[in-house]
């Protein structure tokens, strides 16, 4: 069986990792190991820096302070598969579910979409980014996904790479199935507003050679809801459900 990051602390550092060095943790970090964990100097720490694979690391508490000593690399940093999501923002309680559901299916790029039907034209990046580490400390993956700022829909595809398919999550008209419709290789789903698309931009999605339209079944979902059920179906047909390689130690 392949081996799950354990429970353990997992802490993204800000820096770059390496066995024996000493780094110096955050007022927040400090904060959440002393008085939220209660963990006490020797405990084991999971830390990762988003570029060198996943280390363990002995915690040394001091009064106000903390470090974490790197003792051993635990995982190494696997070549992804790049699975991008393209998403209206919704609203924020939903929007953070969504944007930490996508984290923990694997999504290695995270690209809000302004589309006719958005609500609102605001989306905290700075929180979103918040919400990305905490996933990625959560669910065990040794680098963060990439968060975009916000990009009106019309400027993303008039600078899409035509060799890549953009999977339009499309609730009406025929569209194939998820599962019928993947290529290999790169994946990015595109999830519509609280509204859906409007006519124009449905029209001009499906214009598109790259574009291929697909379904998630018959009932109409909420876009975290198609979000999810959509990262689902790429992972498990393309992505990295098909096989865990057992080089998957504890981070
Ligand atoms: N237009 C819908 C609401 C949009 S749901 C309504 O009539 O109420 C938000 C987004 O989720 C949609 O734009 C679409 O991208 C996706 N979605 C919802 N249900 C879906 C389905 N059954 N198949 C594919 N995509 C779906």
């Amino acid at each position: 069986m392949p081996e799950f990051p354990s429970s353990r602390t997992r802490l993204y550092v800000d820096q770059p990792l390496a066995v024996g060095e000493v780094i110096a943790l955050t007022e927040a970090q400090f904060h959440q190991l002393k008085t939220v964990q209660r963990l006490a100097t020797g405990a084991i720490l999971g830390l990762f820096d988003g570029v060198n694979g996943g280390f363990l690391a002995e915690l040394r508490l001091e009064k106000k302070s903390a470090v974490a000593v790197v003792t051993s690399q635990s995982q190494i940093l696997e070549p992804l598969g790049e699975l991008t999501l393209l998403f209206a923002p919704i609203k924020s309680a939903r929007f953070d579910f969504l944007v930490e559901k996508a984290t923990e299916l694997g999504v290695t790029r995270l690209r809000p979409v302004l589309t006719d039907r958005t609500q609102g034209d605001r989306v905290n990046v700075r929180r979103l980014r918040e919400t990305v580490r905490e996933a990625a400390e959560q669910c065990g993956r040794v680098e963060l996904p990439r968060v975009d700022e916000p990009e009106k829909l019309v400027r993303i595809l008039e600078g899409w790479n035509q060799a890549d398919a953009l999977y339009l999550c499309a609730e009406a008209g025929a569209a194939l199935p998820l599962h019928r419709a993947s290529k290999p290789g790169r994946g990015a789903v595109l999830i519509g507003p609280e509204g859906g698309f409007s006519p124009v931009e449905f029209a001009r999605l499906r214009s598109l050679p790259f574009v291929v339209p697909v379904s998630l079944g018959p009932r109409i979902l909420r876009a975290e809801t198609a979000a999810i059920a959509a990262l689902a179906c790429w992972q498990a047909i393309e992505g990295d459900w098909q096989s865990r390689p057992d080089t998957q130690g504890e981070a």
